[in-house]
């Protein structure tokens, strides 16, 4: 285990010049060079297809792989509800500095400023950029971007295109990308996943691959490895996440070194289709967007629980949130909202079908917005959220309040990295959800794109040409029998989940009961006895996995249930760390309750003396045994304060 330096190279100075001063400082590669270096990048959802469609354009050879059909397929096309800049286009009182302190205090104070007022100056060159590529935005009449409202904030300033605003920009990246693929400087494999590092004198220099169709492991060589290959959030089983994300290329640098900053940070979304069965294994958002009008209400009474919502008077429903958090009402941040919806269920107050004996759902209610604004002005600003939720659920959303609940949809924890946006690995770089930065303890709604689009088309060009320009560039033709030790423990590492000694359950079985640990151990609330139990049942069942999972067919050939039970085997480990690092946080913030620490009146109680840190948590060789390292956070700018909603 190396020792481990953890700087952030957070830049000094005024907030506002301190992005602008160090790209200043950093060294430029001269276009004549640019195509002797070669870099990798994991993932092309948006934050890989922007970063590497701008390295592209900048000349450098760039490597790309994602395990889809095609980069368009990348789990960022499923974002609904649109993405956040600072253009004050509403006039409404909108600044970078506002959208930075709304990042700051959603994420309860623990995140990095100057990252995050990074991320809010870089905002609206975002939309600038994706204008010019034929994004097609939602207009006023007058032909003006329109925005709508989204949790944590009072302004209104989030860009979108219906509910399919990450298709719509992934559509923009992927273009750009495909520009670079036709001028030879983007060579792009889809069907492929990244299996595990190649390190070269302690440095990233290179990936394994595996051809999803014919089997086949490959090295490939680089100058530094850039990983966007999205969140972790599917270790839970049932999320919002495509059901092909997963932890798995994040996990193994993790292995290498590659400290793995706030696990158990985890965003959970107010409003999602409540779970209908055991054996479902898919959970649907309906997007935050429509928080704009819908109601958010229980029944006050219990016995109201079967009623039909139409039968139940005014007066008898509970518009909890508007009670709760008059300042905000439907609009609080996430973690808040969820919070509030299970308080509600647990006081037996929950409609909708009842799993483990529990009714699991409240009212999201459309008919004062139907009322004012008229059925056809909703219908073109939700139609197809109102269609999806009508083909899942079979009930009509117009006439009827949609149910809802939380469900488990983003990861605020990753890879940790540093201001340029590399990892504790010398030439290993992360963007998008797979690194840890930007968000805290919670994510705002419509910030993650803002996240992934900021690192690829603004950060990591600019950052990875620095650092490129401090390397002799690799001899690419030479020899490396790094790499070839890495093909190795690839083949064995597949051969043993292929030949496990007694073969009887498929990967599925192990991943949903694993989901229900985590889910209840380290989901909307945590508690040290359930944590200290879900380490231990997480052991066993993982030591029980290698044992004990089937695998059919061939590892020469597509093999999904092979794909999957590879991630799962990641999940395993990862799971544990983010219990240990639940445990080990003892304070609640942002998504992180804590039983112990709540306040009387049920809000996250934060230990800022003791835990204003980012835990950045470094493998020792043995999974069960992690070393943390803290990385204090420092408010110059603004004061962490308890949050008020109210
Ligand atoms: C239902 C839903 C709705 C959302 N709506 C919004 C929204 O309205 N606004 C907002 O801001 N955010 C939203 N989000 C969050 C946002 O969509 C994601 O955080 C973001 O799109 C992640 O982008 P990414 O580029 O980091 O990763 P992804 O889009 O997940 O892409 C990951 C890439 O990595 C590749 N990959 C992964 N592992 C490997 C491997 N081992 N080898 C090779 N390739 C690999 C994949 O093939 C893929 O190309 C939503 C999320 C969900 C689940």
């Amino acid at each position: 285990m190396s020792n481990i330096e953890l700087d952030s190279h957070t830049p000094k100075g005024k907030l506002e010049d301190r992005w602008t001063q160090h790209k200043f400082n950093l060294k430029i590669v001269s276009p004549a060079n640019r195509k002797k270096y070669t870099v990798i990048v994991v993932g092309t959802g948006l934050a890989g297809a922007a970063a590497a469609a701008s390295m592209g354009e900048m000349g450098f050879n760039v490597k790309t792989f994602c395990f889809q059909d095609s980069p368009r397929r990348a789990h960022s096309i499923a974002a609904q509800g649109g993405i956040n800049a600072a253009k004050n286009y509403q006039n409404d009182g909108d600044s970078v500095w506002r959208l930075f302190y709304d990042t700051i205090k959603g994420g309860d104070y623990r995140a990095r400023e100057s990252n995050v007022f990074r991320l809010a100056e870089l905002s609206s060159n975002i939309i600038d950029q994706a204008v010019a590529q034929g994004v097609p935005f939602a207009r006023e009449y007058s032909g003006y971007l329109a925005n709508r409202s989204f949790g944590g904030a009072q302004v209104s300033r989030t860009f979108y295109a219906r509910g399919q605003t990450g298709q719509q920009l992934l559509l923009g990246a992927y273009q750009a990308m495909s520009k670079q693929i036709s001028e030879g400087t983007i060579k792009h494999t889809s069907r492929c996943e990244m299996q595990d590092m190649i390190m070269v004198d302690g440095k990233a220099k290179g990936i394994v691959s595996r051809d999803l169709v014919t089997g086949k492991l490959e090295t490939h060589m680089a100058d530094c490895v850039v990983l966007c290959s999205g969140g972790y959030g599917n270790v839970f089983y049932l999320s919002t996440n495509a059901k092909g994300s997963n932890a798995s290329a994040a996990w193994r640098a993790h292995k290498h070194g590659a400290l793995f900053a706030n696990p158990c940070f985890t965003q959970i979304h107010p409003t999602c289709i409540p779970q209908h069965g055991e054996l479902q294994s898919k959970l649907t958002l309906m997007s935050e967007s429509l928080r704009n009008d819908g109601r958010i209400w229980a029944p006050k009474n219990k016995q109201d629980c079967d009623t039909a919502p139409e039968d139940i008077a005014e007066q008898d429903r509970d518009y909890f949130l508007e009670r709760m958090y008059p300042a905000f009402g439907n609009l609080v941040p996430r973690d808040v909202a969820s919070r509030a919806v299970k308080l509600i269920c647990d006081e037996g107050r929950g409609v909708g079908h009842a799993i483990d004996g529990k009714k699991l759902g409240v009212y999201l209610d459309f008919a004062k917005a139907i009322a004012v604004l008229g059925l056809e002005a909703i219908r073109e600003k939700y139609g197809n959220l109102f269609e999806m939720y009508q083909h899942i659920t079979d009930e009509d959303p117009y006439s009827s309040p949609m149910r809802i609940y939380p469900a488990v949809h983003y990861t605020m924890g990753g890879l940790w990295v540093d201001y340029n946006l590399m990892t504790s690995i010398d030439g290993l770089f992360a963007g998008g959800e797979a690194n840890f930065s930007d968000h805290g303890a919670n994510r705002l709604g419509a910030s993650a794109l803002m996240q992934g689009l900021a690192d690829g088309y603004f950060v990591l060009p600019t950052t990875i040409s620095n650092y490129l320009a401090h390397q002799q560039p690799l001899d690419l033709d030479k020899h490396y029998p790094e790499a070839e030790q890495a093909l190795k423990r690839c083949e064995e590492k597949i051969q043993a989940l292929m030949n496990a000694p007694e073969p009887q359950k498929t990967p599925d079985e192990f991943h949903r009961k694993l989901g229900q640990i985590i889910w209840n151990a380290c989901g909307m609330a945590r508690e040290r006895g359930i944590l200290e139990q879900a380490i231990i049942d997480i052991q066993q069942l993982r030591a029980q996995f290698w044992q004990q999972v089937k695998i059919t067919g061939s590892d020469q050939t597509l093999n999904q249930t092979l794909e999957r039970a590879g991630r799962i085997a990641d999940f395993f480990e990862l799971a544990e760390l983010m219990c240990v690092d639940a445990l080990t946080r003892e304070e609640s913030c942002g998504c992180h309750a804590r039983e112990e620490h709540i306040t009387k009146e049920g809000e996250a109680q934060r230990h800022d003396d003791e835990y204003s840190f980012v835990s950045a948590w470094q493998y020792s060789g043995n999974v069960s045994e992690p070393v943390l390292h803290k990385e204090e956070l420092h408010f110059e700018f603004v004061r962490p304060t308890t949050r008020n909603y109210k």
